[in-house]
Order: C-alpha cells, then sequence, then structure tokens
C-alpha cells in the first residue's frame, strides 16, 4: 500500500507504522530479525455470496477444501499472537459466510491481536453491524466498483450497491472506521471521480485504489486492465484529487495497493511538481535531508490454507539515479520473493 495522502499531504494516521515504520535494515533493503513484523491478511473462506467479475480469490459459492477449521483457524491466531504481528485482517472470499467468523474474530480479540475486517458489506444487517460494534472492531474494509449501474454489473448482483452504501453508514453509525476499497480496470476507471466523491460525502475515512490483481477471475480480466498510459494517468489523478481534497480541508486517507510502481511513479511527480508544493510528507522531508533513497517491504501473507503470497513496497526518501532506483527494485523483489523460494 501506498499512502498518498501520507506522501502528498502529510496526513498521518494510527496504521501509518505498519506501513513506514523504520526497521534497521541489511544490504538491498532485506529485512533482519529487528524488522517490524508483518500485517497477516487471512483469506477464512473461498466461498463468496457474489461473483466479481475481477475477483482474484475466484471465489465460488462453495468453500474449499483446504480451509482451515475452527481449531486449526483459532492455533492459527495463537500462533499469529505468539509471532507478534501487529494485525490480522479477516479476508476472502467473504468472510462472513462462513458460520463461525465472528467467534474467530472475537477469538483474535481476546487473544489482543488487532482484527479487522474485509467484506462487500451485503451480510452487515443492523444485526451483524451490531455484532461487529460489540466486538469492537476497530476497521472494515468494504468494496465498491463505481456507482449503482456499474457496481451491480461488475458484482455480478441488482441492488448490491445499495446493499453496499447500507453497511457502510450502518458501520459509521457505530463508530467502526469505514475504508472503501476500489479496484480499477478499464471497465470502471471513468468511475473513479464518483467514487472519490462519494467517499467525501460520505466522509469515509479511507480509499484504498486497487490495481488489478492477475489472479483467479482477474486474470481473464487482463485484457479489461488499464494499459501503462492510462495507468499512470490515473495514478496521477489520484494524487491531484487527493491534494485538492486535502486543501480543501478532507482528512482522508488515500492509498494506492498492488502496484510497487506507484512509488516510482509518486517520486517522479515529486521531482516535476515540488517546487509548487507545500504539503508535508516523508519525500518532502528526504528530499531536503538529501538523503539517499531507501526501499523497505512488508509481507503479507494469506493463509487459507497455508499457502504464502504478496509483497508490499514502500519507497523513502529519492534515488541519486534513475538506474539507482531499477536496481533498488529488483534487489528488493529478489530478496523478498526469495524468502518463500
Ligand atoms: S471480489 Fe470479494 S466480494 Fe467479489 S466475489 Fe471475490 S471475494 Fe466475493
Amino acid at each position: 500500500m501506498l499512502s498518498l495522502s501520507r506522501l502528498l499531504c502529510g496526513l498521518r494516521t494510527e496504521s501509518d507504522p505498519l506501513r513506514y515504520g523504520h526497521a534497521r535494515q541489511g544490504s538491498h533493503g532485506a529485512a533482519n530479525d529487528a524488522a517490524p513484523k508483518p500485517v497477516v491478511v487471512w483469506a477464512l473462506t473461498r466461498a463468496c455470496n457474489l461473483r466479481c467479475v475481477h475477483c482474484y480469490a475466484a471465489a465460488s459459492s462453495k468453500p474449499a477444501s483446504s480451509e482451515l477449521t475452527h481449531a486449526e483457524g483459532r492455533a492459527l491466531l495463537e500462533d499469529l499472537r505468539d509471532f507478534g504481528v501487529p494485525a490480522v485482517l479477516f479476508s476472502g472470499g467473504e468472510p462472513l459466510v462462513r458460520h463461525d467468523a465472528l467467534d474467530l474474530l472475537d477469538y483474535a480479540r481476546g487473544l489482543g491481536l488487532n482484527a479487522t475486517l474485509s467484506t462487500n458489506g451485503l451480510l452487515i444487517d443492523d444485526a451483524m453491524a451490531d455484532k461487529l460494534a460489540d466486538l469492537e472492531l476497530k476497521y472494515v474494509g468494504i468494496s465498491l466498483d463505481g456507482l449503482k449501474p456499474i457496481h451491480d454489473k461488475l458484482r455480478g448482483q441488482p441492488g448490491a450497491y445499495e446493499e453496499t452504501l447500507a453497511a457502510i453508514r450502518r458501520c459509521r453509525e457505530r463508530g467502526i472506521k469505514v475504508g472503501l476499497r476500489y479496484t480499477v480496470h478499464a471497465l470502471n476507471l471513468d468511475q473513479l471521480d464518483a467514487v472519490f466523491d462519494l467517499c467525501l460525502d460520505l466522509g469515509i475515512q479511507r480509499l484504498c485504489v486497487y490495481h488489478l490483481a492477475y489472479a483467479g477471475r482477474g486474470r481473464s480480466l487482463r485484457r479489461s486492465d488499464l494499459s501503462s498510459e492510462c495507468t499512470r494517468a490515473m495514478v496521477e489523478r489520484l494524487m491531484r484529487r487527493t491534494i485538492e481534497a486535502h486543501e480543501a480541508g478532507s482528512r482522508m486517507e488515500v492509498l494506492t495497493v498492488a502496484n510497487h510502481a506507484d512509488a516510482a511513479l509518486l517520486l517522479l511527480w515529486f521531482e516535476r511538481h515540488l517546487p509548487e508544493f507545500r504539503g508535508g510528507g516523508m519525500a518532502t522531508a528526504a528530499r531536503h535531508r538529501r538523503q539517499p533513497f531507501r526501499l523497505q517491504y512488508r509481507i503479507h501473507w494469506t493463509a487459507r490454507n497455508g499457502s504464502l503470497r504478496s509483497v508490499q513496497l514502500a519507497l523513502h526518501g529519492r534515488p541519486r539515479s534513475g538506474k539507482a532506483l531499477q536496481l533498488g527494485l529488483d534487489a528488493c523483489a529478489r530478496s523478498a520473493f526469495g524468502c518463500f523460494a
């Protein structure tokens, strides 16, 4: 995840240490034992009540045979607690279709884990929202692909849009922080501004813009992904919207997810626009101190069947040259993937 609101506007949030906590590192950014522990995304189930066109989990109506049992899930949470992970995101599929999802959330809370939820929101009626509030859930990420016609079409269910908005409202009414998750590709690129405006109107605290993942059903959507030029234009549009919103008084956190090249694009954007820009943020500070750039990564691993995947990069400072940046990215990617070889 790359926090545009932090790096462009200096907005600090309680989750920053998960992304930008500075670890002591070896060469090429490889983390040592002193490095912060990873945030864990646990895909509780493959089962889902929707059939989204871009679903990287290839979710279906049935759970996968490899899913952890309730007892195994509790043991996993205990392991994560012992390992010292800072947060566990309950994901899926749709985690709330699993009958013991709330019990597992409660168990995680009892272990002292910072448990959060990623959901499509359709199962969050008033009763469910009350239960989530009773569990003192601090954060729920809810997916939205655009305004009504596009969202319902991409989610494969008429009426999904209204139900998703109702879930957002119910969580907000109960004091649960809501992040809206928007996966962008050619079929909904024109919804970017509308989704951004909707977030501002609803007082959403966080907007996460996901790049399309070429996995699951997302693989067959590959031809509908944005071109490199469109991707750059989209991210730059998001940067401008973020700055404008913050200059107008918004405190909304804005992040991009699942494309490490966004960090390099942000850096190049700074190179072009910094003289006119009066914001805060790490890149600004790093530039003024003339520090060399440094890359960090956080591993996010998914444990539906114990498998590991996904790496997250954060860019600190500025490169001495484009060549150095390229070498740094390559080295970081090699060392990160080497962890799983
Ligand atoms: S993207 Fe999420 S809501 Fe959509 S089918 Fe996949 S798991 Fe379900």
